[in-house]
């Protein structure tokens, strides 16, 4: 039995600008060239919120010159709405199906694609440790004991019921043999635990990324999506500093982080 005590968070899509298209909607306007504001954006998330932004007064190339200028005051005011147009997409793995639990309760702006357990066999699925299990010296020897035991009694659990459900479930009532496996792994899953790893796609938008950063990177959030969703801020920082950039990360006592913007839910 496997058992993980870290997810790993790929991102994996990014924006992107096609700036003959920029150049040419410009032109087409009579607000030719491309102005140096836009340009000054050096990664493509600032440029997309400049031109959506702009093009609400058709105001290229006049007022804030100076993007992060131009970023802080969208974000002081709360016009969080142009932040849509940006989009960030992350693979996830090695977290539990409580975290995902969680992450699919966030709805606007949010698409998520995760792994079937109808249609993938959990036979050899691993589980993932809750994070007060997973700190070294945190866990207690006998917490860690009685964890690793109800997992081996779910995952045998599991096993079982699959061969029982095999036996009994007649084949003359599927269409297909991927049809017949589904109803018995639809109904094994039953006493799979929380724990179980899972693995899941989730594209946002930075303004939907950072309400959940917000909200699930306090100290009051689980832990163990709260780590996720610093690992995510770590990435986006990086990505698009000064659309994340105001998130403060304080290390407690405990280990763990929390992120707290500057400026709430825009
Ligand atoms: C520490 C913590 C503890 C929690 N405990 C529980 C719990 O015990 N039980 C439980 O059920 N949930 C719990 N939740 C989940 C929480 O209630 C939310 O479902 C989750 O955080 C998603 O937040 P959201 O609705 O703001 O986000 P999103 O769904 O992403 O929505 C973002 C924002 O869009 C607006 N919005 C979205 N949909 C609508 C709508 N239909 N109508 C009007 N405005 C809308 C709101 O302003 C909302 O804040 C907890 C969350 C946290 C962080």
């Amino acid at each position: 039995m496997k058992l993980l005590s870290k997810a790993k968070v790929y991102l994996v899509s990014r924006p992107s600008v096609d700036w003959e298209q920029v150049a040419a909607f410009l032109a087409d306007e009579g607000v030719p060239p491309v102005p140096e504001s836009i340009r000054a954006g050096s990664d493509s998330s600032n440029a997309i919120v400049e031109i959506s932004a702009r093009l609400c007064y058709m105001s290229y190339g006049r007022g804030r010159s100076d993007i992060a200028d131009f970023i802080h005051n969208l974000l002081d005011r709360k016009d969080g709405s142009v932040l849509e147009h940006v989009n960030y997409g992350f693979a996830l793995t090695g977290v539990s199906r409580s975290l995902t639990h969680e992450l699919v309760r966030h709805r606007a702006g949010f698409a998520f694609s995760q792994r079937s357990q109808r249609y993938v066999d959990e036979s050899e699925s691993s589980f993932v440790l809750p994070p007060a299990l997973a700190q070294e010296g945190a866990g207690s020897e006998q917490a860690s004991e009685i964890l690793q035991k109800a997992l081996e009694t779910a995952a045998d659990s599991y096993a079982k019921l699959v061969d029982a459900l095999g036996d009994v479930i007649p084949r003359d009532r599927f269409d297909s043999a991927t049809d017949r496996r589904k109803a018995i792994r639809q109904a094994a899953r039953s006493v799979l635990p929380n724990a179980t790893e899972t693995k899941i796609f989730v594209t946002a938008n930075v303004r939907a990324w950072r309400h959940f950063i917000e909200m699930r990177g306090a100290v009051y959030a689980d832990w163990e999506i709260r780590a996720v969703a610093l690992q995510i801020l770590d990435l986006l920082q990086e990505e698009a500093p000064l659309l994340f950039g105001d998130f403060e990360v304080a290390e407690l006592p405990d280990g763990t982080r929390t992120a707290t913007p500057e400026f709430s839910k825009v």
